[in-house]
């Protein structure tokens, strides 16, 4: 209320521009035990920014992410923490919020990274040491300001925000105060001077939170978990200014499609409310990191929550975990598109190890300029020691340097290492007992990659077709040249002119602004063909072998096809799974909001596997479809809407 409006934000005057949220990826490592260890890996590491994976839309490409940092799979504990962590937590001292958070599908390494285990201590114990350090040394006697730190854990479950430090409590609200920081009434605040005190306190609620988990089907992987420290500063002489500073820790829930995995009742509520946040924390991040007008921070709990410690002058960063094996293929996507502003398709294909390095080196990254200047410009060693080495610190600055880096287990304090191995116990049993993996069942993967590869060879087949028409065409033309004197001379050209059925050598097609599109395809248009002077009609063949729809603005007869028509639809197809929002607006019949729900779909569920899936997008219905395939199947199928496609 009105007490806490008298804190000061450090900065709340300056209003410096909404901080973009950093992006970093994690791939781990194959885990020994999990089906499919053995199989050969479809996500490998490029360099200490990007990765690729194999596209299974067409064998002879890769998919070629960039990301603020890319951790592969033998990066350690403390690369993750001294590269993407350990660095914004000075600002906390500055009255700023910081966030971090894991994302990903369960099974991928989020609790893994957060968490970690008794010989591996993940980001939340070690930030925990390093802030009350940090606290102790700045709050000291004779230093101007005094510290305390608190802490708060809560879960967010079907949208209900509980207090895991006092589980009888229920649904909690959120609340704003007058200077737009968020707060939650009624949640337990613990002070804690000590990492024996965090312990105390975290250790019993966790494992609240995992027996609530092994009951509640695994509701831990549904749920949020969010661990928040706020470290509170006080002037002790004139003008006794005070700042706060909070530190959010988030374990999200997991990203991986439920709907997909064929969970029912229960289960596809709990996925219902995972998505809404998922969905809406997605929204914001692309809000934030486009420097859109509106943040629909409002639209979830999580989002809500993190109001004043996501964007604004927020320090947050988003760990999205990865697993190498096949059966995550589809999640492993879903996780990296959710998590990139752009990708390239290099055409070569997966399994050609010996190319990569040397192919891969003098790529322009034109997508640089759309993620920005990196700002974590260390190069990472395979094989680095679990110790931090200062050179390896991102954002070196008077009050990071004061954080010591994390020492060696054996080089601390027995009874800190005491502390961990318990935390680690803990986290141990609850790793064997969520069985995170095994939600996805095996047999239904195999049944998706099986009509993934089907898919394949009908597009391969297509491809066959098409090359047979475009010969007859030019058989056509070489009979009868005359006809060619009444068209425009480019409309017979053969189609092997068009870029998408033709595989050049190191194509690349990198998702870009709509602009630049229409750009480039404004020189595609004129590849068009198989068009006749006719009459003052135009047929346009509806897709479902209805009536035709007549219209009278142009005398061009279309006699379309059907491998055009399937092309159409494979392009449409194409920019459903790829377009960014913006890209999907040029199609017909999409406005901003669809476009938001279509790209929000594609977050949660994957790629569509085909046109028609559109349907299950909130707000398109039958009849839509069928206006929306009519509108834009035959002028994608002409290449007019979207170059790279
Ligand atoms: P999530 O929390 O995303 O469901 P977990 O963190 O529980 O995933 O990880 C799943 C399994 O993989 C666990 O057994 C975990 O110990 C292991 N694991 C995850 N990441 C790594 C890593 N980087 N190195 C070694 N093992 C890992
Ligand atoms: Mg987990």
């Amino acid at each position: 209320g009105g007490g806490r409006c008298r804190l000061s934000k450090v900065g709340a005057n300056r209003r410096p521009p909404p901080a973009r949220v950093r992006v970093a990826v994690r791939l781990r490592p194959f885990v020994d035990g999990t089906a499919g260890a053995s199989d050969p890996p479809c996500v490998r590491a490029i360099d200490s920014y990007s990765l690729e994976i194999a596209n299974w839309r067409n064998h002879q490409e890769t998919l070629k992410y960039q990301f603020d940092a890319f951790y592969g799979e033998r990066s350690t504990q403390q690369d993750i923490y001294a590269g993407s962590v350990q660095p914004i937590l000075r600002h906390l001292l500055e009255g700023q919020n910081a966030s971090v958070l894991a994302y990903g599908p369960t099974g991928a390494g989020k609790t893994h990274t957060m968490l970690g285990s008794p010989t591996q201590p993940g980001v939340i114990p070690r930030a925990l040491v390093d802030l009350v350090q940090l606290t102790r040394e700045e709050g000291a006697e004779g230093r101007p300001w005094a510290l305390s730190v608190t802490m708060s854990y809560l879960e967010i479950y079907q949208e209900k925000v509980l207090d895991l430090l006092d589980p009888s409590s229920g649904d909690l609200v959120i609340r704003e105060d007058c200077r737009g920081n968020i707060l939650i009434p009624g949640l337990t605040q613990k002070p804690i001077t000590s990492f024996a005190d965090f312990e105390r306190h975290f250790l019993p609620a966790s494992r609240n939170r995992t027996v609530g988990a092994t009951r509640l089907n695994q509701r831990s992987s549904r749920s949020h978990a969010v661990l928040l420290v706020k470290v509170d500063q006080r002037e002790r002489l004139a003008p006794f200014r005070q700042r706060e500073g909070k530190l959010y820790l988030i374990d999200l829930a997991g990203s991986e499609d439920n709907r997909r995995t064929g969970n029912k009742g229960l289960r596809l509520k709990e996925s219902g409310a995972i998505n809404t946040s998922l969905f809406v924390l997605g929204k914001v991040v692309d809000a934030l990191n486009q420097g859109l007008p509106r943040v629909p921070y409002r639209d979830s709990k999580l989002t809500r929550l993190l109001q004043d410690s996501l964007g604004g002058s927020a320090h947050s960063i988003l760990i999205a975990n990865i697993a190498p094996e096949r059966r995550f293929y589809l999640d492993t996507v879903s996780a990296l598109n959710f998590a990139a502003r752009s990708k390239e398709v290099i055409n070569r294909p997966f399994t050609n190890e010996s190319l990569q390095l040397h192919v891969l080196a003098p790529v322009k990254l034109s997508q640089k300029e759309l993620l920005g200047p990196s700002e974590a410009k260390r190069a990472r060693g395979p094989e680095e020691e679990e110790i931090g080495s200062p050179e390896h610190m991102a954002a070196p600055a008077s009050a990071s340097q004061k954080l010591s880096p994390l020492q060696k287990l054996s080089s601390m304090d027995p009874a800190m290492v005491e502390r961990l191995l318990s935390l680690d116990r803990l986290l141990g049993s609850q790793g064997s007992q969520g069985a995170p993996l095994l939600n996805t069942p095996r047999r239904e993967r195999m049944v998706l990659m099986k009509t993934v590869e089907e898919k394949d060879l009908e597009i391969e087949r297509l491809k066959m077709k098409q090359k047979e028409l475009e010969a007859k065409v030019l058989a056509q033309e070489a009979a009868n040249p005359k006809e060619k004197e009444n068209c425009s001379p480019t409309m017979l050209r053969p189609l092997s002119h068009r870029t998408v059925t033709v595989a050049k050598p190191l194509k690349k097609a990198v998702v870009m602004p709509l602009q630049l599109i229409q750009e480039q395809t404004a020189s595609l248009n004129a590849e068009f063909h198989i068009l006749k002077n006719k009459s003052r009609k135009r047929k346009v063949e509806s897709l479902d072998g209805s009536e035709p729809e007549m219209k009278a603005e142009d005398c061009w007869e279309l006699q379309i096809s059907p491998e055009l028509l399937a092309h159409g639809r494979q392009k449409i197809l194409d920019l459903l799974n790829e377009g960014s929002a913006r890209d999907l607006r040029s199609l017909q019949r999409i406005g901003p909001k669809k476009a938001q729900l279509i790209v929000g779909w594609r977050e949660l569920h994957g790629p569509f596997s085909q046109v028609e899936d559109l349907e299950q997008v909130e707000g398109i219905t039958g009849k839509l479809m069928e206006s929306f395939l009519k509108a834009n199947i035959l002028s994608l199928a002409a290449g007019q809407r979207c170059g790279p496609y």
